[in-house]
């Protein structure tokens, strides 16, 4: 009988493995990004009715990171730090999110994931939500930067009028409400619209079978790629296919929950199929916390305080697993890591330089590989517009973390705690609120709230302090292209010279 190798000896074959496996062939690289996935979502994060049985299988055969975080507590400016590795006030994108006519985007001049692994002779593709700007013909989209291919919607599926969205069951206009004034929304293959408004019954389908097309294309000619899917589950409205609407326990959001899994499903078995699942790193995050103002069909949190749009926690903790049999060994970490890291972690394990810039990630491959901690020590939390006259609202250091400026957020609106509603206002703190988040993960009690504060508090506050002065005076703020503003002529349209507008771009598909 074979008895199993002492850990130290399997931590050791696990990490030669993984140098061997780079020095031959560079891995493939899939990014898996929900969207508006709270900490508490999922099963494997104690949730009592979530059904992901992907997901679960990824989070008890991977990595699992409690302590993970996104660098914004909203959505673009969250994608454009997991693409470049930095924090989105350098690029740029703030304050908020793009629009479908915004003139703004990613600058083009920033070097994504997708451009760092296409120099080491990658495939690329994306599939799904980009909202990093379109611009003046599509200047800004991602087959702009990076990225070979792209199959999706270019922003949130909410941007764009609701009652022109058809979701399930067929010729049931989606639930709530969303922007109106602006086209319905697009469903882009490459630069051009190819539906108009999309279909969302069919849209996950289509995103599989693109996904598993160019995984398999890929394999066939023996060529490392990246394939980067940013879903537009779990955002609100919800919607699903046929195969999962009505299936769930957890009502709208739960189906919608449970098609993301389904796709996480479809891709880690193309994987298998094409005969690439044991040279696949798989990391799993989502891009900001729940927005709870929807109530049951906004997600949750969580123990985490608060969500989408705030810093706190449940603003910007996500759930977090790196997946790769055979290279990872599977287990949960406590240690610090963040979207940030994701851009020079790809890098260090493809064998790709780093771009010449400055970075604010750092390399996670010792932490995964088992063969050391993660090098990261602090986060900083900006708020969705973020300032240089306040710099950054929230620090953590370690297990502590301070808040120098709290306010609540519209997206965190409809929960008992008043706190994190929109009509909370800025409040500057000082001393700082401080919170030891491994004995108080749900920041209820302050730590300076008493008389007495002992020299060890004292040494943390003085710590926090100096990370916020020098983090803010050595931060550089890059032009804000949300303030370029919008131009309704922008905005995708199928027939671009129909009137009246927006409500004439409307095409149907073919397919
Ligand atoms: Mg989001």
């Amino acid at each position: 009988m074979w008895a199993m190798p002492p850990p130290g000896l399997l931590v050791l074959c696990l990490v030669l493995q993984a140098l061997l496996g780079s020095a031959s062939q560079p891995p493939n690289i899939v990014l898996i990004f929900a969207d508006d996935l709270g900490f508490g979502d999922l099963a494997s994060y104690g949730h009592p009715t979530s059904t992901t049985p992907n997901l679960d299988k990824m989070a008890a055969a991977g990595l699992r990171f409690t302590d993970f975080y996104s660098s914004s507590p909203v959505c673009s400016p969250s994608r454009a730090a997991l693409l470049t590795g930095r924090y989105q006030t350098r690029s740029g994108v703030y304050p908020g999110v793009f629009y479908p006519g915004s003139r703004g985007g990613l600058p083009l001049a920033e070097v994504t994931v997708a451009e760092v692994l296409k120099g080491r002779g990658y495939a690329t593709a994306m599939v799904g939500k980009w909202h990093l700007g379109l611009g003046p013909n599509g200047t800004f989209l991602p087959t702009h930067q990076g990225f070979d291919h792209y199959l999706g919607v270019p922003y949130s599926h909410d941007q764009g009028p609701c009652q022109n969205l058809t979701c399930f069951p067929p010729d049931t206009p989606c639930y709530g409400a969303c922007d109106q004034g602006v086209v319905s929304v697009p469903l882009l293959l490459n630069q051009s619209i190819i539906e108009q408004p999309v279909s969302f019954p069919r849209l996950q389908p289509h995103y599989n079978t693109f996904a598993q097309d160019f995984i398999t294309a890929c394999a066939k000619r023996k060529q490392p790629f990246l394939l980067y899917y940013a879903s537009h589950h779990t955002h609100y409205p919800q919607f699903g296919s046929k195969e999962y609407v009505g299936r769930s326990s957890r009502g709208p959001f739960g189906d919608a929950l449970l098609e993301f899994d389904g796709s996480v499903g479809h891709i880690l078995q193309a994987l298998q199929d094409a005969g690439v699942g044991q040279n696949s790193l798989v990391f799993f995050t989502s891009d900001n916390g729940p927005e709870t103002m929807r109530m049951s069909r906004g997600g949750s949190s969580g123990l985490l305080k608060c969500g989408k749009g705030t810093t706190y926690e449940g603003g910007m903790r996500e759930p977090a697993v790196a997946y790769w049999p055979g290279r990872i060994a599977p287990g949960v970490t406590h240690e610090l890591a963040s979207t940030l890291d994701i851009l020079p972690t790809v890098a260090a394990v493809a064998g790709a330089p780093l771009p010449n810039v400055t970075l604010d990630g750092y390399d996670l491959s010792p932490l995964l590989f088992g063969s050391g901690k993660s090098p990261r020590q602090t986060m900083f939390y900006y708020p969705p517009s973020p300032s240089q006259l306040l710099g950054v609202f929230a620090v953590r250091y370690g297990k502590y973390k301070a808040h120098f400026f709290t306010q609540g957020a519209f997206h965190s609106g409809m929960t008992p705690d008043l706190t994190c509603q929109g009509l909370t206002p800025l409040k500057a703190h000082e001393p700082p609120l401080l919170f030891d988040l491994e004995s108080d993960p749900a920041e209820n009690y302050s730590l300076l709230t008493g008389s007495v504060v002992g020299p060890e508090l004292l040494a943390v506050l003085k710590e926090v302090q100096l990370q916020k002065a020098l983090f803010d005076e050595r931060m550089d703020f890059g032009e804000s292209q949300l303030a370029r503003g919008s131009d309704p002529s922008l905005e995708p349209c199928c027939t671009p010279r129909c009137s009246p507008k927006p409500s004439c771009c409307s095409c149907t598909s073919p397919s």
